[in-house]
Parts: structure tokens; sequence; C-alpha cells
């Protein structure tokens, strides 16, 4: 068995033996509690020059940030729920289908996640009743080349890392769809541009983007990041 797997077993494993617990805060009894919920602002808008629109759940810190780590890299599946219902408080203000297009891992950091965790995030946004039934999730973006974790990089060394590193594949939404991206971070808005440059050019219309956390550093929602 390839270690991922084996690591995504024992996660599943834990979660039918193990009480749940918030991914927050830790305290038994939900994923995530009343307490951690209380420390999110209304969804905020994120300014990124050259994008649309933005929509951010929250800052990449505290509780959201310690849920979403234990959902992204300490196998908490179980999280996945919680975090699309607060995704979900986002894209319900978004008008129209949406048409959900999550921006796409690293392949090797998908194979050591045991899949990738923003596309399952889009799939359990896209069942969200508070959507009623207008989300569906197109997973077009590929990663056509291998790019460096962007960890620690600049803003510049970022997006000359994703410079030509997507690719959109078939099937996709017909030419002109207006689609949401969805991410779980944005840091430098490197992803997004790179995302949406991608599908401009296969004739689809980045209208709007959706993460949970913004860490972009500036106050929130009077941030301009270019
Ligand atoms: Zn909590």
């Amino acid at each position: 068995m390839l270690p991922d797997m084996k690591s995504s077993l024992a996660a599943a494993l834990l979660d039918l033996v193990l009480p749940t617990s918030c991914g927050g805060c830790g305290e038994p009894g939900t994923p995530w509690c009343i307490r951690c919920d209380s420390t999110l602002p209304a969804p905020y808008p994120v300014r990124l020059t050259g994008f649309p629109q933005v929509l951010a759940v929250g800052r990449y810190r505290g509780p959201l940030r310690a849920a979403l780590l234990g959902y992204k890299e300490r196998g908490r599946r179980d999280l996945a729920p919680a975090l699309a219902v607060l995704l979900a408080d986002a894209a319900a203000r978004l008008p129209g289908p949406l048409v959900l297009v999550p921006a796409p891992s690293r392949p090797a950091a998908a194979r050591a996640r045991g899949g990738d965790h923003v596309l399952r995030l889009c799939r359990v946004l896209a069942r969200s009743p508070a959507l009623a039934g207008r989300a569906s999730v197109a997973p077009v973006l590929r990663a056509a080349r291998r790019t460096r974790d962007s960890v620690g990089l600049d803003a510049a060394a970022r997006a000359a890392n994703l410079a030509g590193s997507l690719r959109t594949t078939e099937p996709t939404p017909p030419p002109g769809t207006r689609v949401v991206l969805v991410d779980d971070v944005v840091t430098t808005g490197a992803t997004l541009r790179a995302c949406a440059a991608e599908l401009t050019r296969s004739d689809l219309r980045p209208g709007a983007a959706l993460v949970l956390c913004d860490a972009t550093g500036g106050p929130a929602g009077i941030v301009a990041v270019s």
C-alpha cells in the first residue's frame, strides 16, 4: 500500500473510533463550534489588482487557519462540510448559476494529501442547501508542468513559478461561461491570476473567486495587492 493511501486509511479509521472535535479549538462534540464561528467576520471582498471580484471567509489566522490546516494537512476530511458551509455563506452572495472551478493542487501535493483538497471542498460546497441547486463543479484546470511549493516565495517569484503552468482539460463548460474560481488561501493573488489567465485563454470568463482564508496581510476588505 502506498504511504499516502496508508495515511488516508489511518485517518478514516481514526474518524470511526474517535469522537469528532472542533477543527478550530479542539473542543469535543462538533467539527466547528459556535465560539470559533463567532470569530469570523461576514464574508468580505479582497481587492486584487486585475481580478474582478474575490470574496474571503476570514483571515488566515486563529480557528479558521487551524481548521483549514487540519483539513488540508492532517487528514481531517470530516471538516469539509463545516468549511463548505462557511464558503457557501460567501458563495450565496454571488448571482446566477455558479460554475465552480477549483484551483488545482500540485500533483505531488495532492498525492501526499490523498486527493485534491480544494476539489473535494468544491464538491461538498456545490451540494450545499444554501446554494439551492444552482452550483456545479467544473474541475477543468490541471497543472501542466512541475512547479515549486510557493511557500516562502514573494509575489514576483510566485507569478514566475506559475506562469504557463496550467492547462484546461475537457470537458469544459460552453465558451463564454462565467465561472467562479475557488481556492483555500489567497496570499499574493498569483495563483488566482494564473488560473484566470488560463481560463480566459480557453474562452471561459472568470467572473469571481471564493477563498476560505485571506493571507494578503492588509486590513480586511481594503487591501490592494499588485
Ligand atoms: Zn472551536
